[in-house]
Order: C-alpha cells, then structure tokens, then sequence
C-alpha cells in the first residue's frame, strides 16, 4: 500500500466514515476508492462492488488500523481515535463488561444504544467552524452523534436532526442485510454534507440519483420545545457529554452510590427500558410539562410496534419496542431526564423508594424483561441492589 499524496488531519471527535468522506473529496476520488487504497475493504473480491463492513464504524484490528495510518500520514492512535469502540471506555453500551458480544466485531450487533444504521446530526456544525479546510471539505461527522445519550448540540445550542430535510429518510441511512458503512461508494459527485439517499423513482424517472440534498441547509425550527424544556436538556446533555469525554468525572452517583461513568450509562439504558415498559409510572418524574407529553406520544407509537409482535407465533421479542432509545432527540431527551432523576437519589434507600413502583409494575407487566435487565452484567451493583430487594423471597436472580 502506498501512502495517499496527499491527507487531512482528523477533526475532533470525528468517525471513520466522516474522515474517509472528507479524505476522498481533498483527492477528487470515491470513498471507495480510498477504502481499496487504504486495505479496508475486503481483499479478493474481482469483480464484485467494493465493500466497506458496517463494523469498520466501530473496531479495527491492527492491520487494518496500520496501514491505514501508513496511507493516510496518520499515527495508529489517530485512526483508533476515529473508531467508536474507545467510547466503550465510559459507555457502558459499548463495554464488554456491560454488554457482552464474543468478538468486538460483534458489539454494534443487535445494540440499539449505538446507531450504525444512521446517524444524528447538527447542521452548523457539519457545515464547518470556517476554518479553510472545513469551508471546502465540511465539518467532522462526529462520533458522539452516533450514539443515542447525544441528543443536542451544546455548541449551537438546538437539538440534533435526524432525518434528511430533502427526502425524510434517516442520515447516512443503511438499510440492507450486508451493509456498506458508506452509501455511493463509488459517487465521486457528492460533498460528504450531501445527503447519500438515493431519490424516491418517479413514473417518469427511474432514477439511481442521490437526493444530494445540502444538509447543513438550516429549515425554520419545527416548534422548537420551550425555554425552560431546553434549560433542562441543556444541563442533562452537559453533564452526560462531560461524562463521555476522557478526562471527564470518573465516577457519578447512580441508585445512591458512586458508580464508573460506563456502568452509569448502563444504568441509564436499563432504567429508559423500565420508563417505557412501565409508563405512565414514571411521568411525575418530567421535568416539564412538554417533555411528558413528548413521552406520552413516543410511548403510543412504542405500543403500536409492540402490538403486531403479541400475535406472531414463536419467540415473542415483545419487549423489544420497549428497550430501545428514541429516534427523536426530544423524546431521548425527555427519557434521559427521567432516568437521570430516578438514579440521582442520594442513598440507597431513596434510590429503591423510587424505583420500587417501576419494579414492581415491570415485573406484573413483563417478567423476562425485568429478570433480563438485572443481569450483573447489564447494570451496575448499586442499582442491582435498589432493583432486586423488591423481588419475593426465593425468586432466583439470572446469572
Ligand atoms: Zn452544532
Ligand atoms: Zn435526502
């Protein structure tokens, strides 16, 4: 492998795929072509469409992570940096203790509390701080945008966008079985800010066109939520970005203990499960009116998901709709605040006073899903502790 002529620096915080899209527009190529120059994509495919694996977003072995850093004029820790599996340090989602897969290949599989399959956004920030190469290449497209916990944009102060203004669709959308983590591989005609959806065919218009469309374009705000709603979320999604980043609090109180910044972030995801499953218990718990209506509407649209799954024959996966964090950013927001409260009591006592409603609705309403979110290695041991007394005597806890 030869290294490229020329390269970029990484932008803070930015992904592989963002890093590629950039690196690709600098040198007038495809992304695809910067993933056949840089041995990602899989060798001895003649003939076949180049592929960039789904994976590749998350974890790298150090082949791969070598001679890309070769190609690029990268050092090996900056291609890791651009890699989500490092988050996995302070986010439980994606820390083999607390969320075990047998491979690190395997962590972004059937794990909702990342997003591979499309990603959230800012649009001021992806259309660059006016720097000269941001100007001509865009801003990063940043790694903490894919995951869930990230639902603002402390910078610019407004919540994340998901869906492309232009054609609706879910950004940087990944929709087959066998999956590229770049759509239009072989599109050298987009700006990595372009949307990469193919245009809906018309009658007339068979199209194989991308939408294109500009997403750092700022619409006018769809009703924006209210002063005090984005006070609060604003506080929330600071204390969890500072929490995610390294050199940030080591540990935060979680059901009344001290617990490391990834078990809290396990702890949140199992508590966001409880909130759903068990709504309305929780509500009192919103810090506003707007936010527990925005969790009124997302639980509706929750139980429409789950409905059809009651009448199917087989493995029932009924309590799936319920365990996954919103696509909207208001919605992640609203549930985030909840389940921050619940697991902010200051003492052991406090933290089962306010989850025991939660547990003892949970286990009447769904019984696998309360004995699967008490697993050791799913929350932390001061929430085991808040969650599991309420249980009766001689029920065994999951191994
Ligand atoms: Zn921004
Ligand atoms: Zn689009």
């Amino acid at each position: 492998m030869r290294p490229l002529p020329r390269s970029l620096d990484p932008l803070p915080d930015e992904t592989l795929t963002g890093f590629i899209l950039r690196l690709a527009h600098r040198t007038g190529t495809t992304p695809g072509e910067i993933t056949i120059r840089t041995g990602l994509a899989p060798h001895n495919r003649p003939g076949l469409p180049t592929r960039l694996p789904l994976g590749s977003l998350h974890h790298l072995n150090d082949e791969h992570v070598n001679t890309f850093a070769d190609v690029t004029h990268l050092t090996p820790g900056e291609v890791t940096g651009l890699l989500l599996a490092p988050l996995g340090d302070r986010y439980g989602p994606l820390n083999p203790a607390l969320t075990p897969r047998r491979t690190p290949a395997r962590m972004i599989y059937d794990n909702p509390w990342v997003l591979t399959r499309s990603t959230r956004y800012c649009p001021p920030c992806l259309a660059g701080d006016r720097d000269a190469i941001q100007d001509t290449h865009g801003g990063a497209w940043q790694r903490l945008w894919r995951l869930p916990v990230v639902f603002l944009c402390l910078r610019h102060q407004a919540l994340l966008q998901h869906e492309c203004p232009g054609c609706g669709t879910p950004v940087h959308s990944v929709r087959t079985a066998n999956a590229n983590a770049i759509a239009r591989l072989s599109d050298d005609a987009l700006h990595p800010w372009q949307c990469r959806f193919p245009t809906r065919p018309t009658p007339q218009h068979q199209s194989e066109a991308a939408c294109a469309t500009d997403l750092t374009r700022l619409d006018p705000p769809s009703a924006e939520p209210d002063t005090v709603t984005m006070t609060v979320l604003l506080q929330l999604q600071q204390q969890l970005v500072d929490l995610l980043t390294a050199g940030g609090p080591e540990t935060v109180m979680s059901a009344g203990a001290p617990v490391p910044a990834a078990h809290y972030f396990a702890d949140l995801r199992a508590t966001v499960a409880m909130v759903f499953r068990t709504w309305p218990v929780a509500r009192e718990y919103a810090s506003t009116p707007c936010l527990a209506a925005a969790l009124d509407t997302e639980y509706i649209s929750r139980i429409v998901q789950a409905e059809p799954l009651l009448n199917t024959p087989g493995k029932k996966k009924t309590s799936k709709p319920y365990t996954t964090p919103p696509i909207d950013s208001l919605a992640t927001g609203a549930v985030l605040d909840i389940a921050s409260q619940l697991l902010q009591a200051p003492d052991s006592s406090e933290a089962r006073k306010r989850l025991t409603p939660l547990v003892q609705r949970l286990r009447d309403a769904d019984r696998a899903l309360s004995t699967y979110l008490r697993r050791p290695a799913w929350i932390s041991q001061p929430l085991r502790a808040a969650v599991k007394d309420n249980w009766p005597a001689g029920e065994k806890l999951a191994a």
